[in-house]
Protein backbone atom coordinates (compact mmCIF):
# COMPACT_ATOMS: atom_id res chain seq x y z
CA UNK A 1 0.00 0.00 0.00
CA UNK A 2 1.35 3.32 -0.85
CA UNK A 3 1.42 6.23 0.83
CA UNK A 4 2.44 9.69 -0.10
CA UNK A 5 5.42 11.51 0.52
CA UNK A 6 7.75 9.60 -0.92
CA UNK A 7 6.79 6.58 2.22
CA UNK A 8 4.98 3.46 2.01
CA UNK A 9 3.12 2.85 4.78
CA UNK A 10 0.88 -0.62 6.11
CA UNK A 11 -2.03 -0.19 8.37
CA UNK A 12 -1.71 -3.49 11.07
CA UNK A 13 -3.76 -4.83 14.31
CA UNK A 14 -1.65 -4.28 17.12
CA UNK A 15 -2.90 -7.50 18.69
CA UNK A 16 -4.49 -10.02 16.06
CA UNK A 17 -2.19 -9.05 13.00
CA UNK A 18 -5.07 -8.02 10.44
CA UNK A 19 -3.68 -5.61 7.88
CA UNK A 20 -6.61 -2.86 6.70
CA UNK A 21 -6.81 -0.64 3.85
CA UNK A 22 -4.80 2.27 4.10
CA UNK A 23 -7.92 4.86 4.10
CA UNK A 24 -9.28 2.57 7.47
CA UNK A 25 -9.51 5.24 10.52
CA UNK A 26 -11.12 2.75 13.03
CA UNK A 27 -10.55 -0.04 15.44
CA UNK A 28 -9.66 -3.72 14.09
CA UNK A 29 -12.38 -4.86 12.18
CA UNK A 30 -11.95 -8.21 13.82
CA UNK A 31 -10.93 -7.76 17.24
CA UNK A 32 -11.36 -3.64 17.98
CA UNK A 33 -8.03 -3.41 19.12
CA UNK A 34 -6.01 -0.15 17.88
CA UNK A 35 -4.76 -0.46 14.37
CA UNK A 36 -1.22 1.63 13.87
CA UNK A 37 0.78 2.11 10.96
CA UNK A 38 4.17 1.00 10.23
CA UNK A 39 6.41 2.31 7.48
CA UNK A 40 7.77 0.62 5.50
CA UNK A 41 10.13 2.08 3.21
CA UNK A 42 11.12 6.19 3.52
CA UNK A 43 13.41 7.71 5.25
CA UNK A 44 13.73 11.27 7.49
CA UNK A 45 14.13 14.04 5.56
CA UNK A 46 13.07 17.73 6.96
CA UNK A 47 10.69 19.93 4.39
CA UNK A 48 12.89 23.30 5.76
CA UNK A 49 9.90 25.81 5.71
CA UNK A 50 7.12 23.98 5.26
CA UNK A 51 4.81 24.74 7.76
CA UNK A 52 4.69 22.59 10.66
CA UNK A 53 3.60 19.01 10.89
CA UNK A 54 3.91 19.19 7.40
CA UNK A 55 7.98 20.22 7.94
CA UNK A 56 7.90 16.03 8.19
CA UNK A 57 5.45 15.28 5.24
CA UNK A 58 8.60 12.73 4.24
CA UNK A 59 8.81 10.73 7.67
CA UNK A 60 4.73 10.97 8.06
CA UNK A 61 3.54 10.10 4.77
CA UNK A 62 1.31 13.47 4.27
CA UNK A 63 0.96 15.37 0.70
CA UNK A 64 3.14 18.15 0.82
CA UNK A 65 0.32 19.57 -0.88
CA UNK A 66 -1.90 19.40 2.24
CA UNK A 67 0.49 21.66 3.80
CA UNK A 68 -1.91 24.96 3.42
CA UNK A 69 -3.72 23.71 6.45
CA UNK A 70 -1.10 23.79 9.33
CA UNK A 71 -1.42 26.19 11.62
CA UNK A 72 1.99 26.21 13.21
CA UNK A 73 2.09 23.19 15.16
CA UNK A 74 5.15 21.24 15.47
CA UNK A 75 9.43 22.92 16.96
CA UNK A 76 7.63 24.35 20.22
CA UNK A 77 10.16 25.37 22.58
CA UNK A 78 12.14 23.35 24.49
CA UNK A 79 13.46 25.10 27.99
CA UNK A 80 15.84 23.88 30.61
CA UNK A 81 14.72 24.17 34.53
CA UNK A 82 17.70 24.36 36.36
CA UNK A 83 16.19 24.81 39.83
CA UNK A 84 13.84 21.84 38.82
CA UNK A 85 17.46 19.42 38.00
CA UNK A 86 19.12 20.55 40.84
CA UNK A 87 16.19 20.02 43.24
CA UNK A 88 15.79 16.47 41.90
CA UNK A 89 19.27 15.66 41.42
CA UNK A 90 18.96 14.99 37.77
CA UNK A 91 21.51 16.61 34.87
CA UNK A 92 18.80 18.69 32.97
CA UNK A 93 14.91 18.98 32.95
CA UNK A 94 13.75 20.12 30.07
CA UNK A 95 10.20 21.10 29.58
CA UNK A 96 8.88 20.79 25.95
CA UNK A 97 6.09 23.25 25.49
CA UNK A 98 3.73 21.37 23.80
CA UNK A 99 1.12 23.61 25.25
CA UNK A 100 2.24 26.69 22.90
CA UNK A 101 1.01 24.59 19.50
CA UNK A 102 -2.08 27.02 17.78
CA UNK A 103 -4.69 25.64 19.90
CA UNK A 104 -3.05 25.49 23.46
CA UNK A 105 -2.46 21.63 23.03
CA UNK A 106 0.26 18.72 21.86
CA UNK A 107 -3.66 17.38 20.12
CA UNK A 108 -2.66 20.00 17.07
CA UNK A 109 0.12 17.92 15.87
CA UNK A 110 -2.25 14.62 15.67
CA UNK A 111 -5.52 16.67 14.80
CA UNK A 112 -3.93 18.41 11.43
CA UNK A 113 -2.71 15.01 9.68
CA UNK A 114 -5.75 13.29 10.69
CA UNK A 115 -8.11 16.24 9.59
CA UNK A 116 -6.03 16.49 6.06
CA UNK A 117 -6.06 12.84 5.51
CA UNK A 118 -9.56 12.73 6.11
CA UNK A 119 -10.64 15.30 3.34
CA UNK A 120 -7.95 13.63 1.16
CA UNK A 121 -9.95 10.58 1.24
CA UNK A 122 -13.48 12.28 0.67
CA UNK A 123 -14.80 12.66 4.23
CA UNK A 124 -17.68 15.08 4.48
CA UNK A 125 -17.02 16.34 7.81
CA UNK A 126 -14.98 15.88 11.34
CA UNK A 127 -16.19 14.28 13.96
CA UNK A 128 -13.84 14.37 17.22
CA UNK A 129 -14.62 13.52 20.44
CA UNK A 130 -12.47 15.21 23.62
CA UNK A 131 -12.66 16.13 26.89
CA UNK A 132 -11.84 19.86 25.48
CA UNK A 133 -8.24 19.93 23.93
CA UNK A 134 -8.67 17.66 21.10
CA UNK A 135 -11.79 19.69 20.58
CA UNK A 136 -10.28 22.84 19.99
CA UNK A 137 -7.71 21.24 17.63
CA UNK A 138 -10.67 19.61 15.53
CA UNK A 139 -12.54 23.10 15.34
CA UNK A 140 -9.76 25.08 14.25
CA UNK A 141 -8.62 22.60 11.53
CA UNK A 142 -12.03 21.65 10.49
CA UNK A 143 -12.60 25.14 10.30
CA UNK A 144 -9.43 25.05 7.98
CA UNK A 145 -10.46 22.68 5.77
CA UNK A 146 -13.87 24.00 5.24
CA UNK A 147 -15.47 20.81 6.49
CA UNK A 148 -18.30 20.79 9.32
CA UNK A 149 -16.74 20.12 12.68
CA UNK A 150 -19.20 18.01 15.23
CA UNK A 151 -17.69 18.03 19.09
CA UNK A 152 -19.06 15.37 21.37
CA UNK A 153 -18.11 16.09 24.67
CA UNK A 154 -18.27 15.11 28.30
CA UNK A 155 -21.01 17.35 29.66
CA UNK A 156 -18.82 18.51 32.38
CA UNK A 157 -16.04 19.34 30.21
CA UNK A 158 -14.75 22.91 32.21
CA UNK A 159 -16.15 26.01 30.70
CA UNK A 160 -12.90 27.34 29.51
CA UNK A 161 -12.46 24.57 27.15
CA UNK A 162 -15.92 24.69 26.12
CA UNK A 163 -15.77 28.46 24.82
CA UNK A 164 -11.71 27.28 23.53
CA UNK A 165 -13.45 25.01 21.13
CA UNK A 166 -16.94 26.78 20.57
CA UNK A 167 -14.94 29.87 18.85
CA UNK A 168 -14.70 27.60 15.30
CA UNK A 169 -18.71 27.12 14.94
CA UNK A 170 -18.31 23.98 15.04
CA UNK A 171 -21.06 21.87 16.53
CA UNK A 172 -20.81 20.73 20.42
CA UNK A 173 -22.73 18.10 21.46
CA UNK A 174 -22.14 17.77 25.27
CA UNK A 175 -23.45 14.08 26.96
CA UNK A 176 -23.50 13.05 30.31
CA UNK A 177 -21.49 10.65 31.72
CA UNK A 178 -17.95 10.26 31.47
CA UNK A 179 -15.16 10.34 28.28
CA UNK A 180 -16.29 6.84 27.08
CA UNK A 181 -19.85 7.67 26.44
CA UNK A 182 -18.29 10.71 24.48
CA UNK A 183 -16.10 8.44 22.72
CA UNK A 184 -18.60 6.51 21.92
CA UNK A 185 -20.91 8.63 20.14
CA UNK A 186 -18.36 9.67 18.30
CA UNK A 187 -17.87 6.25 16.39
CA UNK A 188 -21.37 5.99 16.11
CA UNK A 189 -21.73 9.63 14.14
CA UNK A 190 -18.23 8.79 12.24
CA UNK A 191 -19.92 5.24 10.90
CA UNK A 192 -23.34 6.80 10.05
CA UNK A 193 -22.62 10.20 8.23
CA UNK A 194 -19.09 9.32 6.69
CA UNK A 195 -16.91 12.04 8.47
CA UNK A 196 -13.40 11.50 9.27
CA UNK A 197 -13.44 10.16 13.52
CA UNK A 198 -9.92 12.76 14.07
CA UNK A 199 -10.97 11.01 18.36
CA UNK A 200 -7.05 11.30 19.53
CA UNK A 201 -7.27 8.08 21.36
CA UNK A 202 -6.09 5.35 19.31
CA UNK A 203 -8.81 5.29 16.24
CA UNK A 204 -7.38 7.10 13.79
CA UNK A 205 -4.01 5.69 12.96
CA UNK A 206 -2.79 9.15 11.29
CA UNK A 207 -3.17 10.62 14.05
CA UNK A 208 -1.28 8.46 16.79
CA UNK A 209 1.46 8.39 13.57
CA UNK A 210 1.65 12.47 13.30
CA UNK A 211 2.87 12.37 17.39
CA UNK A 212 6.06 10.81 15.95
CA UNK A 213 6.93 14.26 15.30
CA UNK A 214 7.58 15.47 19.12
CA UNK A 215 10.20 12.57 18.72
CA UNK A 216 11.74 14.16 16.00
CA UNK A 217 11.60 17.86 17.16
CA UNK A 218 13.22 16.70 20.85
CA UNK A 219 16.19 15.27 18.19
CA UNK A 220 16.96 18.26 16.62
CA UNK A 221 16.60 20.44 19.14
CA UNK A 222 18.32 18.46 22.10
CA UNK A 223 20.92 17.12 19.65
CA UNK A 224 20.16 13.67 20.01
CA UNK A 225 17.86 11.55 22.65
CA UNK A 226 17.01 12.62 26.01
CA UNK A 227 17.95 9.48 28.67
CA UNK A 228 13.93 9.66 29.49
CA UNK A 229 10.43 11.44 28.37
CA UNK A 230 7.77 11.74 30.96
CA UNK A 231 4.27 11.86 29.39
CA UNK A 232 0.95 13.05 30.75
CA UNK A 233 -0.97 9.71 29.95
CA UNK A 234 -4.67 9.25 28.84
CA UNK A 235 -5.03 6.36 26.36
CA UNK A 236 -1.57 6.95 25.54
CA UNK A 237 -1.07 8.33 21.65
CA UNK A 238 1.66 10.97 22.42
CA UNK A 239 3.72 7.78 24.62
CA UNK A 240 3.14 5.97 21.27
CA UNK A 241 4.38 8.50 19.13
CA UNK A 242 7.32 9.22 21.41
CA UNK A 243 8.70 5.77 21.40
CA UNK A 244 7.88 4.92 17.54
CA UNK A 245 9.74 8.26 16.57
CA UNK A 246 12.47 7.59 18.82
CA UNK A 247 12.64 4.12 17.12
CA UNK A 248 12.62 5.53 13.59
CA UNK A 249 15.47 7.64 14.30
CA UNK A 250 17.80 4.60 15.69
CA UNK A 251 16.79 2.86 12.53
CA UNK A 252 18.24 5.70 10.55
CA UNK A 253 21.21 5.81 12.58
CA UNK A 254 20.48 9.35 13.69
CA UNK A 255 20.42 8.54 17.44
CA UNK A 256 21.94 5.14 19.34
CA UNK A 257 19.40 4.87 22.00
CA UNK A 258 15.21 4.88 22.13
CA UNK A 259 14.63 7.22 25.62
CA UNK A 260 12.52 5.40 28.37
CA UNK A 261 9.19 7.17 28.21
CA UNK A 262 7.59 7.47 31.74
CA UNK A 263 3.33 7.38 31.21
CA UNK A 264 2.07 9.89 34.34
CA UNK A 265 -1.50 9.09 35.03
CA UNK A 266 -3.64 10.83 37.82
CA UNK A 267 -4.27 8.28 40.79
CA UNK A 268 -8.37 9.04 41.03
CA UNK A 269 -7.89 6.96 36.75
CA UNK A 270 -4.56 5.41 36.39
CA UNK A 271 -5.58 2.51 34.59
CA UNK A 272 -1.78 1.94 32.89
CA UNK A 273 0.04 2.81 36.16
CA UNK A 274 -1.84 0.02 37.63
CA UNK A 275 -1.36 -2.69 35.50
CA UNK A 276 2.66 -1.48 35.45
CA UNK A 277 1.83 -1.79 39.17
CA UNK A 278 0.74 -5.06 39.06
CA UNK A 279 2.73 -6.63 36.77
CA UNK A 280 -0.06 -6.93 34.78
CA UNK A 281 0.29 -7.98 30.57
CA UNK A 282 -3.09 -6.16 30.14
CA UNK A 283 -4.49 -2.79 31.38
CA UNK A 284 -8.20 -3.04 32.15
CA UNK A 285 -10.79 -0.39 32.27
CA UNK A 286 -10.92 1.80 35.70
CA UNK A 287 -14.08 1.39 37.18
CA UNK A 288 -14.77 4.93 39.24
CA UNK A 289 -12.75 7.90 37.80
CA UNK A 290 -11.95 10.78 40.78
CA UNK A 291 -9.41 12.73 39.52
CA UNK A 292 -9.75 17.01 38.66
CA UNK A 293 -7.07 16.60 35.71
CA UNK A 294 -9.27 17.26 33.05
CA UNK A 295 -8.02 15.29 30.02
CA UNK A 296 -6.42 12.43 32.25
CA UNK A 297 -9.77 10.93 33.12
CA UNK A 298 -10.31 8.74 30.53
CA UNK A 299 -11.27 5.00 31.97
CA UNK A 300 -10.71 3.11 28.36
CA UNK A 301 -14.49 1.68 29.06
CA UNK A 302 -14.95 -0.70 25.95
CA UNK A 303 -11.32 0.14 24.80
CA UNK A 304 -8.93 -1.27 27.43
CA UNK A 305 -6.55 -2.25 24.53
CA UNK A 306 -5.96 1.12 24.17
CA UNK A 307 -3.98 0.72 27.69
CA UNK A 308 -2.43 -2.62 26.60
CA UNK A 309 -0.42 -1.19 23.31
CA UNK A 310 0.63 1.91 25.49
CA UNK A 311 1.46 -0.45 28.53
CA UNK A 312 3.35 -2.77 25.66
CA UNK A 313 5.02 0.47 24.59
CA UNK A 314 6.00 1.77 27.48
CA UNK A 315 7.52 -1.65 28.37
CA UNK A 316 9.82 -1.53 24.81
CA UNK A 317 11.19 1.87 25.56
CA UNK A 318 12.44 0.62 29.12
CA UNK A 319 10.58 2.97 30.55
CA UNK A 320 7.86 2.75 33.78
CA UNK A 321 4.19 4.45 34.45
CA UNK A 322 3.53 6.10 37.77
CA UNK A 323 0.55 7.75 39.01
CA UNK A 324 0.29 11.12 41.03
CA UNK A 325 -2.31 12.72 43.17
CA UNK A 326 -4.00 15.46 42.49
CA UNK A 327 -3.05 17.46 45.13
CA UNK A 328 0.86 17.21 44.05
CA UNK A 329 0.12 17.98 40.10
CA UNK A 330 -1.59 21.06 41.67
CA UNK A 331 1.32 22.30 43.79
CA UNK A 332 3.41 21.52 40.73
CA UNK A 333 1.74 23.29 38.47
CA UNK A 334 1.76 26.49 40.35
CA UNK A 335 5.39 26.47 40.69
CA UNK A 336 5.65 25.60 37.37
CA UNK A 337 4.09 29.29 36.90
CA UNK A 338 5.39 31.30 39.63
CA UNK A 339 8.85 30.04 39.46
CA UNK A 340 9.53 29.09 35.80
CA UNK A 341 7.11 31.75 34.16
CA UNK A 342 5.18 28.63 32.59
CA UNK A 343 1.46 28.18 32.85
CA UNK A 344 -0.22 24.95 31.79
CA UNK A 345 -3.26 23.41 32.90
CA UNK A 346 -3.08 20.20 35.31
CA UNK A 347 -2.68 17.44 33.01
CA UNK A 348 -0.07 19.55 31.49
CA UNK A 349 2.39 19.51 34.78
CA UNK A 350 1.76 15.85 35.67
CA UNK A 351 4.70 14.66 34.21
CA UNK A 352 6.77 17.41 36.44
CA UNK A 353 4.94 16.44 39.23
CA UNK A 354 5.77 12.45 38.93
CA UNK A 355 9.70 13.55 39.18
CA UNK A 356 9.73 13.42 42.77
CA UNK A 357 8.56 9.54 42.74
CA UNK A 358 10.07 9.04 40.21
CA UNK A 359 13.58 9.70 41.72
CA UNK A 360 12.79 7.90 45.12
CA UNK A 361 11.68 4.62 43.50
CA UNK A 362 15.04 4.97 40.94
CA UNK A 363 13.50 5.17 38.20
CA UNK A 364 15.63 8.39 37.25
CA UNK A 365 19.19 8.53 38.15
CA UNK A 366 21.64 10.99 39.27
CA UNK A 367 22.57 13.50 36.68
CA UNK A 368 20.01 11.77 33.98
CA UNK A 369 18.52 14.30 31.27
CA UNK A 370 14.84 13.95 30.76
CA UNK A 371 12.05 15.83 29.20
CA UNK A 372 8.86 16.77 30.63
CA UNK A 373 6.26 17.17 27.71
CA UNK A 374 4.18 19.69 28.76
CA UNK A 375 0.92 19.21 27.19
CA UNK A 376 -2.06 21.44 27.56
CA UNK A 377 -2.07 25.52 28.08
CA UNK A 378 -3.84 26.81 31.51
CA UNK A 379 -5.14 29.97 29.41
CA UNK A 380 -8.41 27.37 29.11
CA UNK A 381 -8.56 26.58 32.53
CA UNK A 382 -6.04 29.34 34.74
CA UNK A 383 -4.44 29.37 38.25
CA UNK A 384 -6.27 30.97 40.80
CA UNK A 385 -4.32 33.95 41.78
CA UNK A 386 -3.20 33.17 45.89
CA UNK A 387 -3.08 36.54 45.70
CA UNK A 388 -6.04 39.26 45.24
CA UNK A 389 -4.99 42.61 42.96
CA UNK A 390 -4.55 45.76 44.51
CA UNK A 391 -7.48 48.57 43.89
CA UNK A 392 -6.68 52.04 43.83
CA UNK A 393 -9.34 54.63 42.73
CA UNK A 394 -6.22 58.05 41.87
CA UNK A 395 -2.74 58.02 41.11
CA UNK A 396 -2.17 58.98 44.66
CA UNK A 397 -3.39 55.57 46.03
CA UNK A 398 -2.30 53.77 43.58
CA UNK A 399 1.38 55.18 43.84
CA UNK A 400 0.46 54.36 48.01
CA UNK A 401 -0.71 51.33 47.67
CA UNK A 402 2.10 49.22 45.64
CA UNK A 403 4.77 51.36 48.27
CA UNK A 404 2.76 49.78 51.09
CA UNK A 405 2.66 46.20 49.21
CA UNK A 406 6.49 46.42 48.66
CA UNK A 407 8.02 48.09 51.77
ZN1 LIG B 1 -7.34 -7.21 15.31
Amino acid sequence: MTGVGGTEWRLRCAVCGREHAVQHAAPCLDCGAPVTAHRVSGGFDVAEGAPGVWQYAGPLGLDPADAWMSLGETMTPVIPDGPLARRHGLGAVHLKLDHLCPTGSFKDRAVAAAVARGRGSGATGIVCASSGNAAASAAAYGARAGLPVILVMPSRTPRGKLLASGAYGATQLLVDGDYSVSFAVARELARRDGYANVTTTYVNPWAVTALRSAAYDLYRQLDGAPDAVVVPTSAGPLVHGLVSGFEDLRAWGLVDRVPRVVAAQPEGCAPIARAWAEGAERVREWEQVETDVSGLDDPLRGYAHDGTLTLETVRRSGGTAVAVSDDRVERERRRLAEASGVHVEPAGAIGVAALEELRIRGDLQPGERVVCMLTGTGLKRPLESGRPPLRAESLERAVAAVAEETT
